[in-house]
């Protein structure tokens, strides 16, 4: 049999659920010769990043798409490996970087959304998710150093003080509205983040992934409010 991927020669390797798997001799990539099921077509992946990101929920794209809801997922995972991130040149602007709080799983197990963005264009430069502890605020706060901000403006976290030089560090009161202004947008646009429904986010890697699907694949996105 000839690979799929590389049309080099297979070899037959293990069974799965009763059917020959094969592996090819150069790639080594798992194959068999024909699947029980289609494979998801391309449009399917672009619907699914269109639609997730104007809000729609994984089990409604998976109605709308007549796929399962795990496939939904997997599609999403697929989606966040190939989507690249966008290339920011910019330097002397300034930052708000601001931190949301939702949960994965129960709302017990806290989870943060610690992220910039540009006070001009708007757009998210930098995002980290998990704990709010000093090392995950220093990895948003590296990648905006090395932008060479005029600004950074943040809340009264005292972290960011050990963080950011005092010349370019700003706090007062009402300083970041435009990062808490994004803070509702991403809350309306991303479904895992929504409050007061039903619906919750499961997984910080799920979550991280929504969020960078948010930020890195649709242009659009970054230029709205
Ligand atoms: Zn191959």
């Amino acid at each position: 049999m000839k690979c799929a991927y590389c049309a080099e020669s297979c070899i037959k390797r293990g069974k799965r659920k009763d059917r020959q798997c094969y592996q090819c001799k150069c790639c080594k990539k798992y194959q068999q010769k024909a699947y029980s099921k289609p494979r998801i077509p391309e449009w399917k992946y672009a619907v699914t990043l269109s639609l997730h990101n104007k809000g729609m929920g994984v089990c409604a794209l998976a109605e709308h798409l007549s796929i399962s809801a795990s496939s939904v997922l997997r599609v999403m995972l697929r989606l966040g490996k190939t989507v690249l991130p966008p290339t920011i040149a910019e330097s002397d602007e300034s930052y708000e970087i601001d931190e949301l709080c939702t949960f994965a799983g129960n709302k017990k197990n806290k989870i943060w959304i610690i992220y910039a963005i540009n006070r001009r264009t708007r757009q998210i430069v930098a995002f980290c998710v998990g704990g709010r502890t000093k090392k995950n605020l220093r990895k948003v706060v590296r990648t905006v150093l090395r932008l060479n901000p005029r600004r950074i403006y943040t809340d009264k976290l005292s972290t960011y003080k050990n963080l950011i030089e005092q010349e370019i560090h700003k706090i007062y009161p009402r300083c970041t509205n435009h990062i808490e202004r994004k803070n509702l947008t991403l809350r309306t646009r991303l479904k895992r983040l929504g409050r007061r429904t039903i619906c919750f986010n499961r997984s910080a890697q799920m979550l991280h992934n929504a969020m960078y699907l948010w930020v890195c694949g649709d242009p659009f996105v970054r230029i709205a409010a």
